[in-house]
């Protein structure tokens, strides 16, 4: 496949500034490595924290974008996954292989894990080259704006799976954004008893209902404790997600109340506002905490999810970007509008 010899690439120099620069594509470094034509790029959270330097992984200069779909336009002579003209789904991680974390199952976590877009370069460019096994294949029929959700549904699955999330749960989720979104959706596909959402925001909670969620509560208008207590019969949830992460969001999530004893609680952020949680709340029910970052495994079955149509990405992203109109996506993160939910860029 032919390619340009020079591209645009979007970096954020320092906190709060940015620059395109016209640069050469990448050659490929090894026989192992791919040549990918980025396609579609998920805008997400921690993007909008690096940009406003409030992402304590991240190191300036970057190149911003972790949620990253393309398409093959070269590839090394010992690539074997994938070939040219395949559409691929990029991981976010490398990892070292071989480190404890590494050997348990757990390279999220790895010692040396290098996060693409926040402490590597990562996909707001026209092209890049990546290790053939951080691609994976998926299949031409997913559209680009629903490739560039690969990402946070991994996020979803993994989260679910750190939660230990069965059919039995009665699920407590606060905040219904991007995430809160796609985990509501992710545990109705599993199959939970109930899936309750809590917001602030009458359109999010209007949107969880129309994922699946079997209650709304809106968190400034309603007694939260008192509603879980009503919905569930005085039982409370068995599992909660924190994902809407501001100062004493946990706190409130963990609340007596809301997890029934031998709940399972997982935060989702990485807020480092104190919380105020005590000994008691954890133990007079005998909580799990469970930490989650990323995702590990995840993006193989969520590709296939995917590309089954399992997820209702509708609404997930509602605000579509040319990479051309870059700037665009800046603005929207300094001024954000509430309608505008999740951006995604198209190259
Ligand atoms: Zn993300
Ligand atoms: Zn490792």
């Amino acid at each position: 496949m032919e390619t340009e010899t020079m591209m645009k690439e979007v970096v954020v120099t320092e906190p709060h500034k940015f620059e395109v620069r016209t640069v050469p594509v990448p050659e490929l470094a090894n026989e192992k490595e791919v040549l990918i034509q980025m396609k579609s790029a998920g805008v997400c959270g921690s993007d909008h924290h690096i940009y406003h330097g409030l992402n304590p992984c991240s190191t300036y200069p970057r190149i911003p974008g972790h949620e990253n779909a393309g398409i093959v336009v070269k590839a090394g002579r010992e690539v074997t996954n994938v070939k040219v003209g395949d559409h691929v789904i990029v991981d976010l991680i490398s990892t070292c292989g071989t480190c404890y974390q590494c050997r348990i199952g757990r390279e999220n976590v790895c010692e040396q894990v290098k996060v693409r877009g926040s402490g590597a370069d990562g996909g707001w460019r026209e092209y890049f080259t990546a290790p053939s096994s951080e691609v994976y294949k998926i299949s031409d029929s997913v559209s680009w704006a629903d490739a560039a959700l690969v990402e946070p549904y991994a996020i979803g699955a993994h989260s679910t799976a750190r939660g230990r999330v069965v059919p039995e749960d009665v699920v407590f989720i606060l905040g219904a954004g991007t995430i809160g979104s796609i985990i509501l959706q992710t545990c109705k596909a599993k199959g939970c008893k109930m899936v309750i959402c809590c917001d602030v925001d009458d359109s999010s909670l209007k949107r969880a209902k129309e994922y699946g969620a079997d209650e709304v509560i809106h968190s400034k208008k309603e007694d939260v404790v008192r509603r879980v207590q009503e919905i569930t019969g005085g039982k409370g949830v068995t599992v909660a997600f924190d994902s809407a992460c501001f100062p004493g969001s946990l706190t409130m999530c963990m609340q007596p109340g809301i997890l029934c004893n031998a709940g399972r609680m997982i935060p989702l952020g990485f807020s480092t506002a104190k919380e105020e949680i005590t000994q008691a709340m954890i133990n007079q029910r005998e909580l799990d905490v469970i930490g989650t970052r990323m995702s590990c495994y995840q993006f193989e079955p969520t590709i296939q999810r995917m590309e089954n149509k399992e997820f209702q990405t509708e609404g997930i992203a509602t605000t579509f970007i040319p990479f051309a109109e870059i700037d665009r996506v800046f603005y929207l993160m300094d001024h954000p509008e509430p309608a505008s939910k999740k951006m995604v860029i198209l190259f």
